[in-house]
């Protein structure tokens, strides 16, 4: 697939829709909209990225978490964007009733205010076309009304509260969709990549210095665990590694889903030595855990892990931290797997 189509021509853009539902239809496969997307995009040909995961995933098995775990990586920022949309517009409509009803009441209070002044000129000017039981029926009307509007605004502000409550949980809902890996409900790389530039701002603050270390985590040959037991199976193994992971880390550390089966994990506070020990609990919480196929309970073996450590240097970027975390990590998997290396920064 290395063709790029314009689907600004309608006949184009039906024939890509088509090809992409067809080969939906041939995965045996939903066309959800994360799916549909996916596929959309790869037979547009514009995403070469996506196009070579697509590929790469295809040669294998892809299934639905796969494809939406491969949609997830390319349109991160995008996930939920049709939901806020629909939430934005809701908060909007919602603002303006409470305008309206605002404006409705003061119109009230204005009117009221009149007929007021008008009932106070004719009592001091002793106008002789109004008696007092008059003006006295006529000012009950006018505070029964304005009681009325006042009821009707009690009432739409009572809504509008309710809607204000519903659409700020909604809210509170796609922000941590926004920042979850949907397979494993570990922290997803975005939401990673924010939270290691703010430890690296902090670590830099020269006032409360707060160090800080990473861990990179790999699942060691993993593509043959999932041609062995299929993809499901696969995906199964992820999610029990992501909660290996959470059962083995202090509450202050992050666990993210960095990509395909790879984690990372920042640590606040950790030095070297604490890091080491962290991930070395980790990987052999792992090792020690027989996975079981959750229909037969029939045991598959055991994963492993490699890990790359590194503690962060004054003056280092985050990319540079993770670049040398990843280097340990290929040390790691270099001494044979299942193992962990971290080194302290060599002097340049
Ligand atoms: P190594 O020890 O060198 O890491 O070997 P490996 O087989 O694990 O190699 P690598 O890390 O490159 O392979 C990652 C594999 O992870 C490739 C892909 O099939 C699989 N994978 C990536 N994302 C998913 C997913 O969401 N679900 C499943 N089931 N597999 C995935
Ligand atoms: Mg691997």
């Amino acid at each position: 697939m290395s063709q790029t189509t314009n689907t600004d021509d309608p006949a184009t853009a039906f024939a890509i829709a088509l090809k992409a539902l067809e080969r939906i239809r041939g995965l045996g496969q939903i066309p959800d909209p994360p799916t549909f997307e996916v596929w959309f995009t790869y037979f547009q040909g514009h995403n070469q990225a996506l196009v070579r995961d697509v590929d790469a995933a295809e040669a294998e098995c892809l299934s639905r978490a796969r494809v939406h775990s491969i949609r997830e990586r390319h349109f991160s920022s995008e996930p939920h964007f049709g939901q806020f949309l629909s939430v934005g517009e809701a908060l909007g409509s919602e603002t303006r009733k409470v305008q309206n009803a605002i404006q409705v009441a003061s119109g009230s209070a204005a009117d009221y205010g009149i007929d007021l002044q008008s009932a106070a000129e004719a009592l001091g000017g002793g106008r002789a076309d109004l008696s007092v039981s008059e003006l006295v029926k006529s000012l009950v009307r006018s505070t029964d009304a304005i009681q009325q509007t006042n009821a009707l605004l009690q009432a739409q502000l009572k809504q509008s509260e309710d809607q204000f409550r519903l659409l700020q949980e909604n809210m509170e809902t796609l922000r941590l969709e926004s920042m979850t890996d949907p397979l494993t409900r570990l922290a997803n790389r975005k939401y990673f990549d924010f939270s290691l530039s703010q430890a690296t701002t902090r670590a830099e603050d020269e006032d409360a210095p707060q160090p800080f270390s990473l861990a990179m985590i790999d699942i060691d040959r993993f593509k043959r665990f999932n041609d062995q037991f299929g993809h499901t199976t696969g995906d199964d193994v992820l999610r029990l590694v992501a909660f290996t992971l959470k059962n083995n880390v202090r509450a202050s550390d992050l666990v993210a889903r960095y990509g395909g089966d790879e984690f990372a994990v920042l640590l606040p506070n950790a030095s070297l030595e604490e890091a080491m020990a962290i991930g070395d609990q980790i990987r052999k919480g792992v090792a020690e855990r027989p996975l079981l196929r959750r229909a037969t309970k029939e045991t598959l073996g055991y994963v492993t892990l490699s890990i790359g450590v590194a503690a962060w240097a004054p003056g280092e970027s985050a990319v540079a931290l993770i670049e040398r975390a990843d280097r340990h990590l290929y040390e790691a998997k270099a001494n044979g797997r299942n193992c962990l290396v971290g080194a302290p920064v060599r002097p340049s």
